[in-house]
């Protein structure tokens, strides 16, 4: 076991950790809540069979700025108030304060789990800081149980930093590995004389391309840490990799002296099997076997995953089966989803049902199916009942997905056509304002949405409450000189949810929570059967607000790569299809609004380039069907219909072309931060299409000024001409609140009109 979910069965580690921002839970109470959640954790789990279990797994907040505190590499800003408490200074980098800011936060790989990226410098000096790993191995051992320790390994740490403010940008990390190392070798040593028979590092970074240099750094940390005795300055070394399968990095970690090595052998990374044998197996070596999948909801299939392990018995001294990765990706209980139909119930396994199958086939493994034919045969009636139901298959949807052609897929109309058919139809000034979607959702919004859930107010109510809020959005935009408005998505707890609930072959979850961040835990729905859409969801609320003006309302849906993408997604058929079943079902809604007379639409993808496949070999594939989903959304509409994406991050270079494959008439970016840059990424690639790259970080509750937003669109009309350069924020306004929203947009609208008097429109081809 890698890891397992943090919070608790009732999510108490959030409530107690954010009861000690508040004051109003104090520190001990804090460590005695984690202590106490860290010990069920392995009782379950020593209780189901599980042979070591996992510490240092647990994090207040997260495990990678748990390693920065190991290695010492607090930054320069937060060092005083880390000496002045130790435990304040540790929430002070995750959240920053009123005067210094945390650290950056990013995805960890392709999951929606996010770390504290560390910053490192050519000054970094780091130091060992053993003593929270140490402590809950201690802990682990003092109740009886046989512990393995997780670190995030030295390699990966590196890979995953990145300069620190002032530092040069080209400055590369990984150059301070033989500062570090030193350091993984005392908290080894400490780990060994607190009694760990073995450790795992886990070096997810090695299954990400990696150049030659980084492979060597790779070799040589493990032949150094490896050159360490065993079991006297060191416990045995396993190092584990998951979620791609190891590729180049494989022969470099067989041949190095370490005593085990985890491998993933789930979906893409099941390549590593035939890898494994061409190098010649692990002889000697224990081999960790993660063929229970650690990130997906679904029940394993035993008869395939014991055929993997049965192969793999042959190319290794002692193989263990596990998870692919940690469980933190996964929900604690599925049998805690009693609202969930048992028919597809019985298709789940959240962490404790993946803790119980990885100790079946163990017991499979070790003594034959003989000793597991009662579950055997429940698993196949369970996978038989799932590939035969109505709900995952529903032929209506099947022989629609059939019948789509290539022509579905495209607008009949090129780009330039259908941009002058939309400028005689919107009649938008040069540089038009609008905004992402959403308004601020206030406490009174939110209250409706509880007050309907607890039935103290019936739907009609409700439905008044959401109207008289969109009234208020519109009118506000049209009084402040907004050009194409929005209805404020009010109605909407979230992007991907919203969608789901009115979808088939999505089902919500009651207790699925998955930690994203720190304290912030989602509850992503499952997208479990044949998707179809049995009703219109958005065209009511667009309607209402295109009836309250003149001005053109934008209808405003969330795309199929992102419904994907931020739902547990079945694994019983390619990802392209189930992408294609949710596009043609958005489709309807695009065609609906647009019959409902909606000019302008939008369907953002801000998941489109954090689901690209950690290999480059995957991307073309990905981004073929992630495209075509898109355009399968989209292109029902008529020429003189605009259709707009939205994506929120500057990163994008990677997929300039994909995102001009979109076939989007205009695109809106975050950009604010980054000084307009992908203003001159976008022209530099030459780009053809309209383009509104954000002139307010709503990030923060900073108003930007009108002088501000002027200069930005000055800088951004260096790189994109008047006629296709748009006025808007980076993202949407959800998180925001009224005062700074509506100064914000008065700057902005204002920001746009000085800086349409001092440009003359060129003509476009
Ligand atoms: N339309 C959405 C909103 O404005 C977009 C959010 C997003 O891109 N994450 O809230
Ligand atoms: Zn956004």
């Amino acid at each position: 076991m890698y890891g397992y979910p943090r919070q608790g069965r009732n999510r108490e580690l959030k409530k107690a950790v954010e009861g000690y921002w508040k004051g109003r839970v104090s520190a001990d109470a804090l460590r005695e809540t984690a202590r106490e959640l860290r010990g069920a954790n392995w009782l379950q789990l020593a209780d189901a069979g599980i042979g070591e279990v996992p510490t240092g797994d647990f994090s207040y907040y997260d495990h990678v700025l748990d390693t920065t505190v190991m290695v010492g590499a607090i930054p320069a800003r937060h060092r005083t108030a880390v000496e002045l408490d130790a435990l304040d200074g540790y929430f002070a980098m995750a959240r920053g304060t009123q005067d210094v800011a945390p650290l950056e936060m990013t995805k960890w790989f392709d999951t929606n789990y996010h770390y504290l990226v560390p910053e490192l410098g050519p000054d970094t000096r780091f130091t060992a800081n053993p003593a929270k790993q140490v402590a809950e191995l201690t802990e682990a051992v003092a109740l009886g149980h046989t512990a393995r320790p997780v670190l995030v390994g030295p390699v990966t740490y590196l890979l995953l930093a990145k300069p620190a403010p002032g530092v040069a940008a080209d400055f590369e990390p990984l150059t301070l590995l033989d500062r570090l190392l030193p350091v993984y070798a005392e908290v080894l040593a400490a780990l060994r004389a607190a009694g760990a028979e073995w450790v795992q590092l886990d070096e997810p970074a090695l299954v990400q391309d990696r150049t030659p240099a980084e492979l060597n750094a790779a070799a040589r940390t493990y032949r150094e840490l490896g050159a360490l005795s065993p079991l006297t300055e060191r416990p045995k070394l396993l190092v584990a990799s998951y979620f791609e399968r190891l590729g180049d990095a494989l022969p470099v970690l067989a041949k190095s002296p370490v005593e085990g090595l985890a491998l993933d052998f789930t979906g893409a990374a099941a390549a590593n099997l035939a890898d494994l044998a061409a190098v010649g197996g692990l002889p000697g070596k224990r081999l960790v076997a993660g063929v229970v999948n650690g990130r997906n909801i679904w029940i394993n299939d035993y008869q395939k995953s014991l055929t993997t392990l049965g192969t793999l018995l042959g190319l290794a001294d002692r193989v263990d089966v596990a998870a692919s990765c940690s469980l933190l990706h996964v929900p604690l209980d599925a049998d805690a989803e009693r609202d969930i139909d048992p028919q597809v119930r019985r298709w789940l396994a959240f962490a404790r049902q993946k803790t119980a199958e990885i100790t079946t086939l163990a017991r499979g493994l070790a003594r034959g199916t003989g000793a597991i034919t009662a579950e055997l045969a429940a698993n196949r009636a369970d996978l038989a009942s799932r590939a035969t139901s109505a709900i995952t298959h529903d032929p209506a949807v099947r022989a629609r997905t059939a019948a789509v052609t290539d022509a579905d897929g495209r607008r009949p109309q090129p780009y330039a056509e259908r941009a002058a058919a939309q400028r005689a139809h919107l009649s938008l000034p040069p540089l038009p304002t609008t905004t992402i979607g959403s308004f601020p959702q206030t406490d009174e919004l939110r209250t409706a949405r509880a007050d309907l859930r607890a039935g103290r107010i019936d739907a009609a109510e409700y439905e008044e409450r959401i109207k008289a809020e969109i009234r208020e959005v519109v009118s506000f935009q049209e009084k402040t000189g907004v050009d194409v408005l929005v209805h404020g998505e009010p109605e909407r707890n979230d992007m991907v949810q919203y969608f789901a609930e009115q979808l088939t072959g999505y089902l919500a979850t009651q207790h699925g929570w998955v930690q994203s961040y720190g304290t912030r835990y989602v509850r992503p729905p499952l997208l479990a059967g044949d998707v179809s859409r049995p009703d219109p969801m958005t065209v009511r609320w667009t309607a209402y607000a295109q009836g309250q003006t003149a001005k053109p309302v934008k209808g405003m849906l969330t795309g199929p790569v992102t419904m994907l993408a931020w739902s547990f997604v079945r694994d019983d058929q390619p990802l392209g299809e189930t992408a294609r079943q949710v596009a043609l079902a958005l489709r309807d809604e695009v065609d609906e609004l647009e019959s409902a007379g909606t000019s302008v639409i939008q369907v953002d993808e801000p998941a489109l380039r954090e689901t690209l496949p950690l290999r480059a070999d995957g991307h073309a594939d990905y981004l073929a069907w992630a495209t075509e989903s898109f355009r399968l959304t989209t292109s029902g509409v008529r020429p003189d219909t605009q259709i707009h994406t939205h994506m929120c991050y500057a990163e994008f270079g990677d997929i300039l072309q994909a995102i001009d494959d979109l076939d989007a008439d205009v695109i809106s970016l975050e950009a604010a931060r980054s000084h307009m840059r992908v203003a001159d990424e976008l022209a530099s690639a030459g780009y053809p299409r309209e383009v509104g790259p954000g002139v307010w970080d709503i990030h923060s509750p900073r108003v930007p000024s009108t002088a501000e937003a002027a200069a930005l669109l000055r800088k951004g009309l260096q790189a994109i001409p008047a006629d296709r350069l748009w006025v808007n924020p980076d993202c949407g306004l959800k998180t925001r609140g009224w005062p700074e929203t509506r100064a914000s947009l008065e700057h902005l609208v204002a920001a746009a009109r000085e800086v349409r008097t001092e440009t003359t429109p060129t003509a476009t081809a």
